[in-house]
């Protein structure tokens, strides 16, 4: 039989989420263990416990609202996201995933349906990373996967550190989170690129994520005075740059899969009649193959060898920063997803996830899945950041799909 969710009360609590850390044009500040970031936390914890279903918090602000099951001794199925934001971040990004799982658990008791595992909805400290790093902070803490005491050390950049803010919000410090047994993990999220919208299907089943390794360069000259000093005589890093720039895009044009980016670029110290000193740079390279990952990280560290050589003047250091390798989602759940998608007659496509999410930490613990709707033009982290109703309700609906499958219906 088919159930769906109720999804003018999912978008009502979508929107009323939004409320909270509003910004111009739609958006939402609701950064890591703000008081926004609270806020939003305690409405869900009031919709949550108006329902029954009880709250317990980990030792890194991990929040996860359970539904019992007939055997509460089960291992949970796990649903759900992230409510923090990026500083202009839009409405959907994270709070969707939390949102339809609440509205999951609600429809199941407006339907009088119990299930045999119990269900927990997880809500997971700092996904963004913006006002802490490393980003999915939570998650990796509770899959130990990143350590306790380095994400309880992380400092904003005002010094706050994460430990401050936790004890101010009065979580506990201990024990050492972990998530324990569980059946499965799955999370819905809005996709954050264009491709479902552009090929007209409601439903991305996710079957991975790239890998990811991130690099810090930096090209150290001599700073001298912009006028006396003949071209020759310089020791420019920029012409250095120039030539590292081609070759990420070299490395990233090879490929219709590969990503490379330069994100940040910093000329020392920065003065329009000094030629710099330094450069710093940041390269982000991305691919759904861990193999092809690693030719284009042996490119980057050849190509940069050579220019090293070319240029013997300027000093040239590549530093290998973060490695996140290409997450594989269980099989068995996105093939459940397919019929589920099947069943309610919604269009699918096969999709890997360019942006990290919370799910491939739990990928290395738990089986994990997880479910794409469309975003409008493929645009997030920004206020005009938008998923339909009906995509909500979609996405909304496969889920309730997916835990009627693993957690068992009872009747
Ligand atoms: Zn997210």
């Amino acid at each position: 039989m088919l159930h769906h969710v109720d999804g003018e009360r999912l978008w009502a609590r979508l929107m009323a989420m939004a409320r909270i850390g509003p910004v111009a044009g739609d958006g939402n500040c609701r950064l890591t263990l703000s008081d926004e970031d609270e806020a939003g936390r305690a409405l869900l914890a009031s919709w949550c416990t108006a329902r029954g279903f009880a709250l317990r918090r980990d030792a890194i602000g991990n929040l996860f609202f359970r539904r019992e099951g007939r055997d509460p001794a089960a291992p949970p199925v796990l649903v759900g996201s992230h409510l923090d934001t990026q500083p202009t971040g839009g409405r959907f990004d994270g709070i969707l995933g939390v949102l339809a799982g609440l509205e999951v658990l609600e429809t199941l008791c407006d339907l009088g349906l119990e299930t045999e595992r119990p269900l927990d909805l997880c809500v997971w400290t700092n996904e963004e990373g913006s006002r802490f790093q490393p980003a999915m902070m939570g998650s990796g803490v509770a899959c130990g996967i990143l350590p306790f005491e380095q994400a309880l050390a992380a400092c904003d950049a005002d010094g706050v550190r994460v430990a401050d803010e936790l004890s101010r919000h009065g979580y506990d410090t201990e024990p050492v989170p972990d998530i324990g047994p569980a059946d499965c993990y799955i999370e819905l999220h809005i996709e954050q690129g264009p491709i479902l919208e552009a090929s007209g299907k409601t439903i991305g089943v996710v079957t991975g994520g790239q890998g990811i390794r991130w690099y810090e360069i930096a090209l150290t000259g001599e700073e001298t005075h912009a006028g006396p000093v003949p071209m020759r005589l310089r020791k420019d890093p920029v012409p250095v740059l120039a030539r590292l720039i081609d070759l990420v895009q070299e490395i990233g044009n090879r490929d219709p899969e590969a990503r490379c980016t330069i994100g940040t670029v910093r000329a020392l110290p920065g003065s329009i009649n000094v030629v710099p000193g330094r450069v710093e740079m940041t390269v982000d390279l991305r691919h759904p193959d861990e193999a092809e990952l690693n030719v284009m990280h042996d490119a980057l560290i050849q190509g940069c060898g050579a220019l090293a050589k070319r240029f013997p003047d300027i000093a040239l250091e590549v530093a290998p920063r973060w490695h996140s390798p290409v997450v594989r989602f269980d099989a068995t759940l996105a093939g459940q997803v397919k019929s589920c998608c099947e069943r309610l007659g919604l269009a699918t496509r096969d999709m890997v996830s360019g942006a990290g999410h919370d799910a491939f930490h739990l990928a290395r613990r738990v089986p994990t899945v997880m479910i794409f709707v469309p975003c409008r033009d493929g645009i997030s982290h920004n206020p005009r950041e938008y998923a339909s109703p009906e995509d909500a309700t979609a996405g909304a609906d496969v889920l309730l799909a997916m835990v009627l499958e693993r957690a068992g219906a009872c009747g």
